[in-house]
């Protein structure tokens, strides 16, 4: 069934992978959005896992999750942090659901015995998937990115299934494709060549561009956009060029300039409406500003090597220095390196330590030795999820003299398991989908750092684990001076402890990165650097 008057916008990449497709179909929403439309992005990613929460944050980036309990891919986190409005499951679509969505109704018998193949059978279902997005909440405009690069053949069904959509919706279609158009030093020239050559490629597969944006390194010349609108067959004023820039949140203003809005509405056949960027142009003047003071954090954790893996944590420390009018540094440190080392140099010109989440026993006895060097010496901690185990850990071991306390996670047989499984988890055997995901309430108590952060009784926050503190250690721990700050209403489970006495020693069940949005911090985050900027 199709939703009345909503326009759909499809944004291909071509060239080479990691050319921020997510970024400039995140920008484009924030202009569109301002403008007065109601828009939603939706992302195809091309891979066979159902969705990325088995996969390691190594090959695959953060998984972010949503307020509904999805794990999905971390361009939905700039969405949500772009058009600062919260997306659902039905925003990020795989491979590996649509086939077993299609497997599933195969078994069912719904095919009636026709033989199931990826036309029309995957293709209907992957259109479905943007009709579905679109009715969700009567969207204006749905905004679709394929992941991948146009002629992978993982894509193919995607590619196949928009350029079907397309030429059923002629008229409420566009397409934008995003490709790199190198600057050679040598000859001091760019080159359009690998353009014209991913255009061909899309042209092949029945899709023709209206819209191409062109990243580079440096901001392309008029006669270049010329020469591509000529050979690629787009009007001259349809190509838009973008130009790497030093944050991402600059993206929106800049493709401003170069109209793309106005292009792009024009070519839906929509009004064109003033853009209300006020927000916007505030935070990016912030983060231009000169003579911020500025404060290093440490990030402790083991996936360094890509700081995509806690991508809504550093977004969010981002965030949170703006609203505090400063900058943050941060400082990446490997838990493992810490863990074999008897120095903790690494940790001494820190204004902040943070312990991001994280899953298996790597690095742990390091991450443990950060939180005790946070707590000695004064230095405000901020711990998410398994940052929350490893405080609660460390305060059992050093403070409340429970030698070997742990995790179960990390150590079945310990003496005192003071972080413990969820029981709904024990007889939890599939790995995929199954954590305590999205967002539950939290309870905060009064007098509190917690609830001077948040100035209210209530929140809700997003979780994504199995393990939690065990709550037959709540009285002993609270004798030792561990305050219980924060607590789910239904089931009482510890969701924020802290520790009164150290400038800023808080520690969380849930991941507050998820919510931090640029413009409006998270309160968490924001009181976390304003403790670390007055350390
Ligand atoms: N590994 C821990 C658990 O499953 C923490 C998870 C996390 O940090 N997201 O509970």
């Amino acid at each position: 069934m199709k939703k009345q008057n909503t326009k759909y916008i499809f944004v291909t990449g071509g060239v080479v992978s990691s050319l921020g497709k997510g970024i400039i179909a995140a920008s484009l929403g924030v202009l569109l959005k301002s403008q007065g439309h109601k828009v939603t992005i939706q992302k195809f990613d091309p891979y066979l896992n159902r969705d990325p929460g088995t996969m390691s944050p190594f090959q695959h980036g953060e998984v972010f999750v949503t307020e509904d309990g999805c794990e999905t891919d971390l361009d939905l986190g700039h969405y949500e942090r772009f058009i600062d409005q919260n997306v659902s499951r039905l925003n990020n679509v795989t491979s590996g659901m649509i086939f077993w969505d299609v497997l599933t109704k195969e078994r069912r018998g719904d095919y009636l015995g026709n033989t199931v193949q990826i036309i029309p059978h995957v293709t209907n279902e992957i259109k479905r998937r943007i009709f579905q997005v679109a009715e969700e909440n009567d969207f204006d405009i749905v905004i679709t990115e394929v992941g991948g690069t146009v002629g992978d053949i993982e894509s193919l069904p995607f590619i196949e299934a928009i350029r079907q959509f397309s030429f059923e919706n002629r008229d409420d279609c566009i397409h934008i494709h995003v490709t790199l158009v190198p600057y050679l030093n040598t000859s001091s020239e760019f080159k359009t060549k690998p353009t014209q050559h991913s255009v061909k490629e899309l042209k092949s597969l029945g899709i023709h561009p209206d819209l191409i944006v062109c990243r580079s390194e440096y901001p392309v010349a008029t006669e270049i956009k010329e020469k591509i609108a000529l050979f690629c067959d787009v009007k001259a004023d349809s190509v838009i060029g973008c130009v790497d820039s030093d944050s991402i949140y600059k993206v929106p203003l800049e493709l401003e300039k170069e109209k793309i809005d106005q292009v792009v509405v024009r070519n839906l056949g929509l009004r064109k409406r003033k853009n209300k960027l006020k927000d916007w142009i505030k935070y990016t003047s912030i983060i231009d500003s000169k003579g911020l003071p500025s404060v290093n954090i440490g990030i402790v954790g083991k996936y360094n090597l890509l700081s995509d893996s806690y991508l809504s944590v550093v977004e969010s420390i981002k965030h949170a220095s703006a609203a505090n009018n400063c900058r943050a540094t941060i400082v990446w440190v490997n838990a493992e390196n810490l863990e074999k080392s008897d120095s903790m140099d690494a940790l001494k010109n820190l204004d902040g330590i943070l312990i991001p989440g994280g899953f298996g026993d790597r690095g742990i006895e390091g991450k443990i030795k950060a939180a005790k060097y946070a707590r000695e010496n004064n230095i405000p901690y901020f711990g998410l999820c398994l940052g929350m185990h490893i405080a609660v850990i460390e305060f059992a071991r050093h403070v409340a003299g429970m030698e070997d306390a742990n995790s179960t996670e990390f150590s079945r047989d310990c003496t005192f398991p003071v972080i413990d499984i969820l029981p709904d988890q024990k007889k939890v055997r599939q790995k995929g989908g199954t954590m305590r995901l999205g967002a539950y309430p939290c309870q905060n108590r009064p007098q509190t750092k917690l609830y001077e952060a948040y100035q209210c009784e209530t929140v809700s926050e997003r979780h994504r684990h199995r393990y939690e503190f065990n709550d037959k250690y709540k009285k002993e721990l609270e004798a030792a001076g561990l305050v219980i700050s924060g607590t789910s209403p239904q089931n009482n489970l510890v969701e924020v402890v802290e520790l009164p006495g150290h400038p800023w020693y808080l520690a969380c069940q849930f991941h507050p990165e998820f919510k931090s949005r640029p413009y409006k911090s998270h309160p968490l985050f924001r009181s976390f650097i304003k403790a670390s900027l007055s350390k």
